[in-house]
């Protein structure tokens, strides 16, 4: 076993953790990230069908990362608008059965984006290779982390081939984080019973750059618009259904799209493979622990239907490199309880209330009980109306600070 004595030791090397490692880069602590996974599946990350919508807060802080400026202007997509449709696609076409649909678009300036769509896999490539431009982030590979224990003046950290002491160790080890159990933090868990396939598809009509999220009796879909002509298609269903959908032959599910969209992308076309995902949400109990804490999918792994997962990783790392730099500045130590504490109440009182409503807007919109289907019109029509709470969307998709 070799013996590693760093200041920060980052398990997980996804993006929350590559981004924690970058937001830390420029104070010169030295830092090491450890992953389970190969060196060359962390370099040179595969696709896995999710296309990531970014506020413009997420487009500030990577930019301020030097991380935007990495990706190719052609896998940046924008979002100019965004829907939410309740009920059967068909019926939006009848005035008298008309489908309520809930609006959302920028009020200060028509020809801006609401927000931006990556793919995760461009968004993992370029937080990688800003990383290999510090020589003070280090990265161990193919190293489970199976040990964690920290003690008043250290962390440590134990895989197969290393011992690491550190002052801080901050566990970014996805929502089914271990780590989060071997140091005691209980977590809730809300399994939605439902998979989501994502894919992306050609088509034949625009998609006039509108998401779009269809609230369908027994299952949703969701439109993202990528470049002129495809959009990544958002199906979720129960997991039957979703091995019934992935196995279909290629034109069979081309058909099934067409008809679950309606005809409102015209003729579709399937161009990358079907990924399937479990819809498991979870939330830590607390974030800290001492001289620990947890940020991304580890602290809150959130359902993806109101796209905040990834947004709140970056925000998590954000958020706690702060603390970390001004304690580091004042010549106290980086891993007080003052200084996680401090991090732990900023993300909670951020990731709390978006971590619930998520869920009850799940709840709602998946429920087909009658009653169920009343409120949800109700509230979508309410939502409508009611600008403030337009505003306030749309003003958390577009805030820059
Ligand atoms: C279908 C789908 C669509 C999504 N859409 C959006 C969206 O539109 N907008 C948005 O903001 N977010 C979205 N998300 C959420 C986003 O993808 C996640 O929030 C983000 O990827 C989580 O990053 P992470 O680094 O926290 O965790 P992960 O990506 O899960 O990475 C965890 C890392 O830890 C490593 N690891 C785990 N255990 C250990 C161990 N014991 N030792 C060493 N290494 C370990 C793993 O190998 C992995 O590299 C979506 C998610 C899904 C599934």
């Amino acid at each position: 076993m070799s013996t590693k004595n760093v200041d920060v030791a980052i398990i997980g090397a996804g993006p929350a953790g590559l981004s924690f490692a970058l937001s830390l880069a420029k104070s010169g602590l030295q830092i090491l990230l450890v992953d389970q996974q190969s060196l060359d599946s962390i370099a040179k990350p595969q696709l896995d069908g999710r296309d990531i919508a970014m506020t413009h807060l997420s487009k500030t802080i990577l930019s301020e990362l030097s991380v935007w400026q990495r990706f190719p202007e052609e896998v940046v997509h924008p979002i100019k608008e965004a829907k939410v449709i309740n009920g059967p696609l068909g019926n939006e076409k009848h005035s008298l059965l008309k489908t309520p649909a809930l609006h959302f678009e920028r009020q200060d300036d028509a020809q801006a984006p609401l927000g931006y769509l990556v793919a995760n896999h461009q968004i993992r490539q370029a937080l990688y290779d800003q990383v290999c431009e510090y020589d003070n982030i280090e990265m161990l590979t193919e190293q489970q982390v199976n040990y964690v224990k920290t003690f008043s003046n250290r962390g440590v950290i134990e895989t197969s081939d290393y011992v690491v002491n550190a002052s801080l160790v901050v566990s970014a080890d996805s929502r089914f984080s271990t780590t989060r159990r071997m140091m005691g933090l209980s977590a809730k868990m809300k399994d939605f019973g439902k998979v989501m396939i994502v894919c992306n598809m050609k088509h034949t009509l625009s998609h006039e750059n509108t998401a779009q999220e269809c609230f369908q009796y027994g299952r949703t879909c969701a439109i993202l618009p990528l470049g002129k002509g495809f959009s990544s298609i958002v199906i979720t269903v129960p997991a039957s259904e979703a091995k019934r959908l992935t196995d279909l032959p290629v034109e069979e599910f081309n058909r099934q799209a067409e008809s679950m969209l309606d005809g409102r992308l015209g003729e579709m076309e399937l161009i990358t493979e079907r990924h399937s995902y479990p819809l498991v949400g979870v939330i830590s109990d607390r974030f800290i622990a001492k001289r620990f804490a947890l940020i991304g999918d580890a602290a809150v792994g959130m359902h993806p239907v109101t796209a905040h997962g990834y947004n709140l990783g970056l925000r998590s790392a954000d958020t706690l490199a702060e603390q970390i730099i001004k304690a580091q500045q004042g010549g106290k130590d980086i891993a007080s309880s003052w200084v996680l504490h401090n991090y732990e109440v900023r993300h909670q009182l951020l990731s709390k209330p978006l971590y619930e409503a998520t869920n009850a807007i799940v709840e709602l919109y998946t429920n087909d009980k009658p009653l169920a289907r009343i409120a949800r019109k109700a509230a979508l029509h309410i939502g409508n109306q009611f600008m403030p709470f337009k505003h306030a969307v749309t003003h958390r998709l577009t805030q820059i600070r």
